[in-house]
């Protein structure tokens, strides 16, 4: 069959952004191609519901496997048994640590074609194309497969999440695997965020970043910490003051760290240089505040103002404090 097989990874009973990301772009492709989208979840206690609920992101059926939580090579063998028995054409995965992890490993067990750091998948005469940037995201390249499976693995958060298929329940099917011995040599000890913040950046809806236009450290405690609780969301950074030392690297956003898609991306001393714009540009909106009103940035935001973050930051944040009541 040309069909297409998606890892989605889960936490506490709920699939995380960029896997539903993975599994709404397989569906829209297997429709083009013609063939089905089919996920796996893999771990200890996997209820029907989080399983059935990947149908509203256009997965027909949901393999369930039990085996350790969090790990990648278990998922790799249940990856691998299924695209035998059933000759799945594409994997796809979403892409962060572990997506990247289990699509090397799955690539290396079949011997099969890969291509990383995937941007944009085309339907191209009922196959797959890759496109992925190249040479620091100056140009991008198509990527063909010359044989099956072929296995694409997403920038993170590059496949946005369409539950369009609301209402639509995957058939859930449990597959019994029988791990390598390697596959159970490793034991999820601890799962934790490197940062403080309550909030995953990836996940969250908003995001205020700062800059070297910070001026200093504590810039992010005194300016950006404060708006981003105001408005419920989550700081993030530039790799210049993350090379700094200013903030954590779990915080860096660009070429070099994540990439994200947030409804509201503010930029706060940001210049925009490339290789953090591939990080950020598919944020719904971005607001960039420089005091120089020919920052790259401005080329790319929604709305731009110019002037001097240290004074309207503080306004900006009580300012969204009286309207909220708080
Ligand atoms: C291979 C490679 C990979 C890289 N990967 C990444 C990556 O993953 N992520 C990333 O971010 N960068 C990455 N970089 C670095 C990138 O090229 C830029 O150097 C970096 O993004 C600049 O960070 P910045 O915008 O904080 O600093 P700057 O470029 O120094 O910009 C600071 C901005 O703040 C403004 N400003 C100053 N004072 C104020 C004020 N008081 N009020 C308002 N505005 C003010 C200035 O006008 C300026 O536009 C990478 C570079 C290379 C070569």
């Amino acid at each position: 069959m040309s069909g297409i097989l998606t890892y989605a990874l889960h936490y506490e009973n709920e699939v995380n952004k960029n896997s539903l990301g993975a599994v709404s772009e397989a569906a829209r492709l297997a429709k083009e191609i013609g063939g089905e989208a089919h996920a796996v979840v893999v771990g200890e206690d996997i209820s029907d519901e989080l399983c059935q609920s990947l149908g509203a992101y256009g997965a027909s059926k949901v393999y369930r496997a039990h085996a350790p939580d969090g790990l990648a090579q278990p998922v790799v063998d249940v990856m691998a048994k299924l695209i035998s028995d059933h000759g799945y054409s594409y994997a796809l995965f979403g892409g962060g640590l572990l997506g990247f992890e289990i699509g090397a490993g799955l690539t290396a067990r079949l011997n099969a074609g890969v291509t990383m750091e995937v941007t944009e998948v085309k339907a191209v005469a009922g196959k797959l194309v890759a496109v992925r940037p190249i040479l620091q995201d100056s140009a991008v390249v198509d990527s063909g497969y010359v044989s099956e499976p072929g296995i694409i693995i997403g920038r993170l958060n590059a496949f946005e999440a369409d539950a369009s298929s609301n209402g639509a329940s995957a058939q859930v099917e449990d597959v019994e695997v029988e791990l390598s011995e390697w596959s159970t040599k490793a034991t999820m000890v601890t799962r934790g965020e490197q940062r403080g913040a309550e909030v995953n950046i990836e996940d969250a809806d908003t995001l205020v970043a700062g800059g070297r236009g910070l001026g200093k450290a504590d810039g992010f405690s005194e300016l950006c910490e404060p708006l981003a609780e105001a408005l419920g969301g989550a700081v993030a950074a530039t790799r210049a003051v993350v090379d700094a030392g200013w903030y954590s690297y779990s915080a860096q956003i660009g070429q070099t760290g994540k990439t994200v898609a947030p409804k509201l991306y503010l930029a706060a001393g940001i210049s925009g240089a490339i290789q953090h714009k591939v990080g950020m540009q598919a944020a719904e909106n971005i607001v960039a505040i420089n005091k120089d009103p020919n920052a790259p940035i401005f080329e790319f935001s929604d709305l731009g103002v110019v002037g001097d973050l240290n004074k309207i930051i503080p306004k900006l944040t009580e300012a969204v404090k009286a309207k909220r009541g708080g």
